[in-house]
């Protein structure tokens, strides 16, 4: 890379003077352009026009972009600003792909939002600028430089995408003071949310199905809206001075009942998501869940690695330790013991279940299954004698979907049935219902819980010897290949794009070099987040630049995937 910047004028002599050579020609390019308002850096050149683009980036200096310092004065405020500048950007190169010669020519590209507002490395401000990174097709016929189209695209298009896309005074100031005043007021209502001992918060109004399940837009066509029980229903004025109303679902235990197909799950999944912040126009703008709500399924056949799931199985066949569980290939009960166990360790205050993803062994054993089986043989305990204690000594509050298992009406602080859609708090009924009909069964605690999980991590399994190439690298939302490892992230249903897999690889590599068998796995997950806060993606990225293509996930993802490594080493005690 260069070390001493050019000017535009270097560069179009550099393009002339490479025009019609070998395609490695544009290697040249790798380097600092200084524009009058802007600074290129040509990170990363392509090695032919098939393959993956060119890293570009653009340095903004803040006071020259013209953005009102009010808009960025915070980091809530910061992140919907970058979001907003990254979907005007997006929309302004939306359709405008030129075909430029062979392979990617002519492409300039940068990441697509989805519904969620995260921080992402496309658009970042720092402390003095604004950086956008992004990837550019360099043109070529076959395999030979097209000095001529690279000047165009180089010289023209990207200067005049850059001028309509990152200055205030192209924006739609509107829009984007609209865009941040959503942020602050989404935030204002989680803080009144943490106050008030809220798990979760579903707006009146709020449209929580979707139009199919590839598809995370609004379902169009005859959806309900959200319409609050009167004896959860809260009313909070926000910093806008809206008021917003809605169902407060307080922290204990909370149960979703309600026929098949009442939309039961539904409003489970938008809990899921209400993690994070929504764009407007989504549906599930005021849908929010505490942020450190972790959705829990059973996952048979994952891998787990001393885990301790004894809270909930014990006295295994032939004596197998559930106090450091390992195993090639779980069962549905201990995939999802292990689950929990793990979101907690890494701070989960909330559990989402759904009965519909759930090993029906581990949730309930009814009294008929009790006089059948005797305890003895039973290693589970199950989830319906252990949720209280989750509560009470852990202070882990659960939201659970169940239409059949009836004998957790026993443990529920309140119960909300949908009924087409609509939520009703029938937990006088519930108290009646139980008084009438006890269920018989016998609670099976165990004794009180252990200490929360805080496992030591010694390695992640592969080390690469030194030279040696290998890749961690995001394939799809779920999917992660670490060297020659498939890290399955299929069960792991709060990822809400493709962005947050990446940066989730990034963390691998850098934790594949700092386990060391002196940290826990939070307080390492914890590390990497307090860096990325204080200097940006580029804290997670190698020495060959940031990719403009990371979103934040949460540290519960990130633990996930570390979860779910094959050769994950745990400390012994
Ligand atoms: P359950 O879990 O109770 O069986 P689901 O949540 O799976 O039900 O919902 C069943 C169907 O109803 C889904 O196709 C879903 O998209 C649709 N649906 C859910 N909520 C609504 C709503 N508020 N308005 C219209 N359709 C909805
Ligand atoms: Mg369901």
């Amino acid at each position: 890379m260069a070390l001493q910047a050019h000017s535009p004028e270097d560069l179009k002599r550099m393009l002339e003077r490479i025009d019609g050579r070998g395609y490695p020609a544009y290697r040249d390019l790798e380097g600092e352009y200084r524009f009058p308002t802007f600074v290129l850096t040509v990170e990363h050149v392509q090695s032919d026009p098939f393959a993956p683009p060119s890293r570009f980036r653009i340095d903004i200096p803040l006071q020259t972009t013209g953005i009102p310092e009010e808009l960025y004065a915070d980091p809530v405020r910061r992140t919907a600003v970058e979001d907003f500048i990254l979907r005007t950007a997006a929309q302004n190169l939306r359709g405008w792909r030129q075909k430029r010669g062979s392979g990617k020519s002519g492409l300039i590209e940068i990441l697509e939002p989805t519904q969620v507002v995260l921080p992402r490395s496309a658009v970042e401000i720092g402390a003095k600028a604004l950086t956008v990174r992004f990837v550019v097709g360099l043109p070529a016929r076959g395999r030979t430089v097209l000095g001529r189209q690279a000047a165009e695209m180089l010289l023209e298009d990207i200067p005049s995408w850059v001028e309509s896309s990152f200055f205030w005074k192209a924006m739609n100031h509107q829009k984007a003071r609209e865009h941040v005043a959503l942020a602050v007021d989404q935030d204002a209502l989680r803080r009144w949310m943490s106050a008030e001992g809220l798990v979760a918060f579903v707006g009146d109004g709020s449209i929580l199905p979707r139009e199919s399940g590839q598809s995370d837009l609004p379902l169009r066509q005859g959806a309900i809206p959200f319409q609050s029980p009167p004896s959860l229903r809260r009313e909070v004025r926000l910093p806008s001075g809206r008021m917003v109303a809605g169902m407060a679902v307080p922290k204990g235990i909370t149960l979703i009942c309600g026929g098949g197909y009442h939309g039961k799950s539904t409003l489970l999944r938008a809990l899921e998501q209400g993690v994070y912040n929504h764009i407007a126009g989504d549906g599930r703008e005021w849908v929010l869940t505490d942020p450190t709500a972790v959705k829990i399924r059973a996952e048979d056949g994952r891998w787990v690695r001393g885990v301790n799931i004894s809270p909930f199985i014990n006295n295994l066949p032939y004596g197998k330790s559930t106090r450091r569980f390992t195993t090639e290939s779980a069962s549905g009960a201990t995939s999802q013991a292990a689950n929990i166990m793990e979101a907690v360790e890494m701070g989960a205050r909330v559990l989402l279940i759904d009965e519909d993803t759930s090993a029906t062994n581990f949730m309930i054993r009814d009294a008929r299954m009790q006089a059948l089986v005797a305890k003895e043989h039973e290693p589970i305990t199950p989830f319906i004698d252990r949720a209280r204690q989750l509560l009470e000594e852990w202070g882990v509050s659960t939201v659970l979907v169940v239409g059949g298992a009836g004998d957790y009406l026993d443990i529920a602080d309140r119960v909300i049935a949908m009924e087409s859609y609509i939520p009703k708090d029938v937990t006088g009924e519930a108290r009646r219902i139980m008084e009438r009909m006890p269920s018989n069964r016998k609670a099976e605690t165990a004794g009180p819980l252990p200490e929360k999980p805080a496992r030591v991590i010694r390695g992640l399994g592969h080390r690469p010897k030194p030279g040696e190439k290998w890749k961690v690298e995001a394939k799809d939302l779920h999917l992660i290949l670490y060297g020659r490892e498939r890290v399955l992230l299929h069960a792991v249903e709060q990822l809400a794009e493709m962005g947050q897999t990446r940066a989730i690889a990034a963390c691998l590599r850098l934790l594949s070099e700092r386990a060391d068998g002196r940290k826990n796995l939070a307080e390492l997950v914890r590390e990497l987040f307090r860096e990325v806060e204080s200097r940006g993606f580029s804290a997670w990225s190698g020495s060959r630049g940031c990719p403009g293509t990371y979103a934040l996930p949460r540290p519960y993802e990130v633990a996930a995937a570390v979860n779910r490594l094959e050769g994950l080493q745990i400390k012994e005690e």
